[in-house]
């Protein structure tokens, strides 16, 4: 059982940018998603906690390391898919697991080779393994990167932004692959994509302009909100007069036509049906 303990993390960069604002967390073994919007500070947490920048103050555990003052002892045991994962021209997928493994310290290259060999088997990219990375579609070269990110037996994987460019297939397989190997590690998935935590995690949080700002699990917060969410069919003109009178949560185009939902703890009567709230709701509950 692993146990991540982040306390008090702050980063401000030098241009002023308070990027992480006093965020603490607990973080145990599943799934866990932080969603939040594009400059939230969500990269700025994970590289921090995979140990490529440091922060001002704070500390971060996984179990007994001590993450940022021995970063050696954690990126033995960390498995990191970093938003673009750039691949060497010409590199097949097994030279560049190969590769990947003698980094991380295994020596033994029996031992390796049948690492390697494993993981393109659970990534489903054995067949491929002597063609070129670089010739991959987008899926297969994030099952590349989910590969490299779990050689060695990492206790933590933390995936930045994984399914951005990938088809609603690959991203399905995608998914399926983290699930799968999600179960005994903590692997943290950070996103601005809601459905990607509603479809995955088990624990969640969301940040905003630095700070954590929820922090739970998806099924308890959208019970919170049942029973307060409205929503109404408007046209494009009356937008702008519904925010200004109602708490609107989000307004999005249903063929053509606006949808809006607000939150109100009381019946809004003029037109407004009451809806299931989803992570959605919450999310934009949130971070306005
Ligand atoms: P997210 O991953 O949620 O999009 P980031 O961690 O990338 O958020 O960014 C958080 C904030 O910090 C943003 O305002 C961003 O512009 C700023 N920022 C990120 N990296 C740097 C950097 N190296 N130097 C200065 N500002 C940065």
């Amino acid at each position: 059982m692993a146990t991540l303990k982040i306390e008090n993390l702050t980063k401000v960069y030098p241009n002023g940018v308070k990027a992480l604002d006093n965020v603490s967390v607990e973080i145990s073994n599943g799934m866990f998603g932080l969603l939040g919007p594009n400059g939230a500070g969500k990269s700025s947490l994970m590289r921090t906690l995979a140990t490529l920048q440091e922060a001002d103050s704070g500390t971060v555990f996984l179990n007994e390391i001590d993450v940022l003052n021995n970063p050696i002892e954690l990126r033995k045991t960390l498995g990191y898919l970093p938003q673009e994962f750039g691949v060497y021209p010409k590199i097949t997928a097994e030279q560049l697991l190969n590769h990947i493994a003698i980094l991380k310290g295994i020596t033994n290259g029996k031992e390796r080779k049948e690492m390697v060999n494993y993981l393109l088997q659970k990534v489903n990219l054995y067949e491929q393994r002597n063609k070129s990375v670089k010739g991959f579609s987008g899926g297969m070269k994030q099952r590349v990167g989910i590969a490299q990110a779990l050689i060695g037996n990492p206790q933590l994987i933390i995936v930045d932004e994984p399914t951005a460019g990938l088809d609603p297939g690959e991203r399905n397989r995608f998914h399926n692959l983290l699930a799968d190997v999600g179960q005994e590690v903590i692997i943290i998935l950070s996103t601005h994509i809601v459905d990607d935590v509603r479809e995955l995690c088990s624990k969640m949080a969301i940040m905003n302009l630095g700070q954590l700002v929820f922090h739970g699990s998806p099924t308890d917060v959208i019970q919170e909100l049942k029973g307060k969410v409205w929503q109404k069919s408007i046209a494009r003109t009356e937008v702008a007069e519904y925010q200004q009178k109602y708490q609107v949560i989000s307004d999005k185009m249903i063929a053509g036509t606006p949808l809006i939902h607000v939150l109100s703890e009381t019946n809004p009567s003029n037109g407004f049906e009451l809806v299931e709230p989803n992570l959605e709701d919450v999310f934009f509950t949130k971070i306005n």
